[in-house]
């Protein structure tokens, strides 16, 4: 890693944070939202904060995300204060002040792109090197692990104590993210480890809930998509991809399993030794796939998401896609293929 990739030196500027605690301290109502269909970090960090603001004195904070159905995915039940959510429908047209969380580009907030376009002030706190920054007020840090991290700061910026409830959002953010620590740890993700646990939160609890359950069925969508797993050897500027498909009918079969089900498959297929990019088709009850892909360092599946009308991380990213498989397989070949760097990425 060069000087210029660390969280230090590529860090939001003081100033930048003195404007959005400003903003924060000058509303009367804060309007918050993570991207669609929320992940632990995105919603997370949007739940901690809420805390911190109600604790702050905010007299109104309201949060949401733009998925239609609107529904609370049911790995992250479990975290507290779920109770600040509202579905996207309530959610104020034009908000006085709003905040982004986990949120790469305006689309990935579906429904509520429009409030964030029509906001007096927005807020974005988010850590995709991806990011234009498209708020008047960026809190941005690709050097950042998770958006959990920045999350943090603006609570402390905040003069917030942290207390478990409020940690319980950053610790599931951080352990998302960093896949429980094994991705982008540096000693920083640790000394902020340190000060949730510290707040009195049970780390097993989170390791169970996040990673380590599943519904019964879980294990015959794994078997299906394992079991039609392909290993392309010369792909991916021969470094070689593997991919594989969840579909609407595995989790029919499974017992009409809810699509998140799909979501942790790519975790067992990135696995593949011979294989440096992975990547899973997952099928929603809509017939278009979300496309997760995951590469060591190689290559860079960022680009080539982005071009496929994603984004994420150069070793994490995704894009929909309401085509055929085949098609997206065709595009992606090609542009893994340009996307390989010799000297092994970022
Ligand atoms: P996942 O594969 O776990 O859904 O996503 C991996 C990473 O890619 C995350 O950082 C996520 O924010 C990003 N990502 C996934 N899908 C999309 C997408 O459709 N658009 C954008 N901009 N980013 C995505
Ligand atoms: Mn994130």
């Amino acid at each position: 890693m060069t000087d210029a990739a660390t969280p230090e030196a590529r860090g939001v500027p003081d100033a930048e944070w003195a404007r959005a605690v400003s903003a924060l301290d000058r509303a009367g109502e804060v309007c918050l939202a993570c991207h669609v269909r929320p992940d632990g970090d995105a919603l997370g960090s949007m739940l901690a904060v809420a805390q911190a603001l109600t604790a702050r004195g905010v007299q109104r904070v309201t949060a949401s995300f733009g998925d239609e159905p609107f529904g609370v995915p049911a790995t992250l039940r479990f975290l507290p204060g779920l109770d600040v959510l509202s579905p996207p429908e309530a959610y104020p047209e034009r908000p006085e002040v709003m905040v982004t969380f986990d949120v790469a580009s305006v689309d990935r907030l579906g429904l509520l792109a429009g409030s964030a376009l029509r906001a007096a002030e927005l807020i974005v706190l988010d850590h995709h090197e991806s990011n234009p920054g498209f708020g008047t007020v960026n809190l941005i840090n690709p050097g950042a692990a998770a958006t959990a991290v920045l999350a943090a700061e603006l609570i402390d910026r905040l003069g917030v104590p942290l207390t478990a409830p409020i940690a319980a959002g950053l610790y599931t953010g951080l352990v998302t993210d960093t896949g429980s620590f094994r991705f982008s740890v540096t000693p920083q993700v640790h000394e902020l480890a340190a000060r949730l646990i510290a707040t009195g939160l049970d780390p097993d609890l989170y390791a169970r809930e996040l990673l380590d359950r599943a519904p019964f069925g879980y294990l015959r969508v794994l078997s299906a998509a394992l079991g039609r797993a392909v290993l392309e050897p010369g792909q991916a500027g021969g470094y070689g991809l593997v991919w594989t498909t969840v579909t609407r009918q595995d989790r029919a079969a499974a017992g009409q399993l809810p699509y998140e089900v799909a979501e942790s498959v790519i975790d067992v297929v990135r696995r593949t030794d011979e294989a440096e990019v992975a990547v899973v088709f997952k099928e929603a009850d809509d017939g278009c796939w979300h496309v997760s892909a995951r590469s060591k360092g190689k290559v860079d599946v960022a680009r080539a998401s982005v071009r496929l009308g994603g984004g994420g991380h150069s070793r994490a990213a995704g894009f929909g896609w309401c085509g055929t498989v085949q098609d997206a397989l065709a595009r992606l070949r090609s542009l893994l293929a340009a996307d390989t760097e010799p000297d092994g990425g970022r």
